[in-house]
């Protein structure tokens, strides 16, 4: 960060303006909305800025420069189109250890204006960096949408009845779970709508005539997605953003995470290879020893809660202990991955049902091979990656062809994706050659084989820092490379349709 974001209180702080144009009258515009005793030095004015400097709302110090004039002000803006003019005054402001903005000029500058959305009081600022101050207007016109309209009335009220909270609720915690509910709650909506007074009525109900609830503690089994923080549901978001607790598997991605209040304890109850598991029972027990404390707690884990996740085994140890819980659906690995790697979990007339399954043998028991290796379907293998060889020679050896088209998703939806795309006989040792380690996912069966012509994602072009997609997908002339249903080459012999490793 080059730049560190604070809101100045500049009421009644003196501000120097060199410059008496365009540029200089919007910078003026700002100083005054914030309260600044604007003093300006130039040579010509506008007639907007004649008419503030009769009307009182500006002084005009003179029509030249002089580093006397720095005294006593707070900041200095050198607005004009002179270029050793601005060097001497950002000079002058240095020596006089006062904040210069040169318009224009990031490396004379010693403060920068951001881009604001003004909700006053609550006002977002925009900077990038003065490196692109269009797409800091772009930005501040999605805020612009995004934000409601009475925002600040919102802000104001709250900020109005805080020292009744304060009074009402001894701790923090207390306060923090207070205003938690009254921002997601029908008091913000009344604010929000311009019902002022039926606001004011809930208000006082909740904090007057009611007895404050004790704390409720809940549970929330929320599916983080496969990696790519993009594929974060909304109600995901929400509760995690929310949660004084946050435990989480070593799947979750960090971008995922980050999105935890700062303040939330963050426990990882995954293992890493080689570290010894934390066990399920200690997990349960974690999870209702935290919601016994009246605390939110997030249970987030990789891809959805429901497959393979064992979050069936944690809502019923909830459940059996009599506390409330939520569930939230991911994107599971199977349909994130196949997406990502251009893979329909189903095509008509090749694939007509899709099966999730795990090759790893759950206690000791072997999956059943003669249902798994049944043809026209889409085959996704969850923990796979450990068994290959001996998961493609069960799938051969009860019946699938030993050319049906496989694929391996490592790390897929993540920056780190590798696909790889081999005949079912040949996936283990190419993944063993390629280096393929976990996480990842095996896809079986002839859709797969329409994956070269689908592969729209490019790992690390597609996706930010924070995981969402910044880019569309590179549009690929698909008509182009896949055939066409009536041509049917797909239904030709299937080692005409097995398309070797791409990656
Ligand atoms: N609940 C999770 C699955 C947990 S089991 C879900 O719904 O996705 C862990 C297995 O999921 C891994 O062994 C791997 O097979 C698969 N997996 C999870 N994330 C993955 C990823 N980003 N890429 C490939 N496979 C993944």
């Amino acid at each position: 960060m080059q730049h560190l974001p604070v809101s100045l209180k500049l009421a009644g702080c003196r501000c120097l303006v060199v410059g008496g144009g365009i540029v200089a009258e919007r910078k003026i515009e700002l100083l005054l909305r914030a309260g600044a005793d604007v003093r300006i030095v130039a040579a010509r004015l506008t007639n907007r800025l004649v008419e503030q400097a009769a009307d009182g709302a500006v002084t005009v110090a003179g029509g030249r420069f002089r580093p006397a004039l720095l005294a006593g002000c707070r900041l200095v803006v050198a607005a004009t189109d002179d270029g050793p003019l601005n060097r001497r005054v950002a000079a002058a402001a240095d020596a006089a250890g006062v904040f210069c903005n040169v318009v224009d000029d990031n490396t004379l500058s010693t403060f920068i204006l951001p881009a604001i959305v003004d909700r006053g009081p609550v006002t977002v600022a925009i900077s990038t960096g003065g490196r692109a101050p269009v797409l800091a207007q772009r930005l501040k016109s999605q805020f612009e949408t995004l934000l409601p309209a009475r925002l600040g009335q919102l802000a104001e009220r709250a900020g109005r009845w805080r020292e009744l909270v304060k009074k009402r609720f001894a701790t923090l915690g207390e306060r923090r779970r207070f205003w938690q509910a009254f921002f997601d709650g029908p008091i913000a909506e009344h604010l929000l709508a311009g019902r002022d007074a039926r606001a004011e009525r809930a208000m006082r109900e909740s904090l007057i005539d009611r007895p404050a609830p004790p704390a409720a503690g809940v549970a929330w089994l929320v599916g983080a997605g496969p990696g790519d923080a993009g594929l974060l549901t909304l109600r995901g978001l929400q509760l995690l953003s929310r949660a004084d607790v946050v435990l989480y598997d070593r799947l979750v991605s960090p971008a995922v995470l980050d999105m935890a209040r700062k303040d939330a304890l963050r426990l990882s109850v995954g293992k890493r290879a080689g570290e010894r598991r934390m066990t399920q029972e200690r997990i349960n027990a974690l999870l209702i020893e935290h919601v016994r404390r009246g605390e939110r707690v997030c249970r987030l884990k990789g891809g959805d809660p429901f497959v393979f996740g064992r979050g069936g085994e944690e809502a019923l140890a909830l459940a059996a202990a009599g506390l409330p819980f939520e569930i939230v659906p991911g994107i599971s690995a199977a349909p994130g991955c196949a997406a990502y790697a251009g893979i329909p979990l189903t095509l008509r007339g090749e694939s007509s049902s899709v099966t999730f399954a795990s090759a790893s043998l759950e206690q000791g028991r072997e999956p059943d091979w003669a249902v798994l290796a049944r043809p026209g379907q889409t085959l996704a293998l969850y923990m796979s990656i450990g068994r290959l060889e001996a998961t493609a020679r069960r799938l051969i050896d009860h019946g699938l062809a030993a050319t049906t088209p496989a694929a391996l998703v490592a790390d897929g939806t993540t920056a780190a994706q590798r696909v790889l795309r081999a005949p079912l006989a040949e996936i283990a040792a190419r993944a063993a050659a390629a280096g393929f380690g976990a996480p990842a996912i095996l896809f079986t069966g002839p859709a797969v084989a329409v994956s070269p012509a689908l592969e729209w994602f490019r790992p690390g072009d597609g996706v930010s820092d924070a995981g969402f997609a910044v880019a569309p997908p590179t549009a690929r002339t698909a008509e182009a490379t896949m055939p066409s249903r009536r041509s049917r080459p797909l239904t030709a012999s299937p080692a005409s349709r097995t398309r070797t490793a791409s990656r």
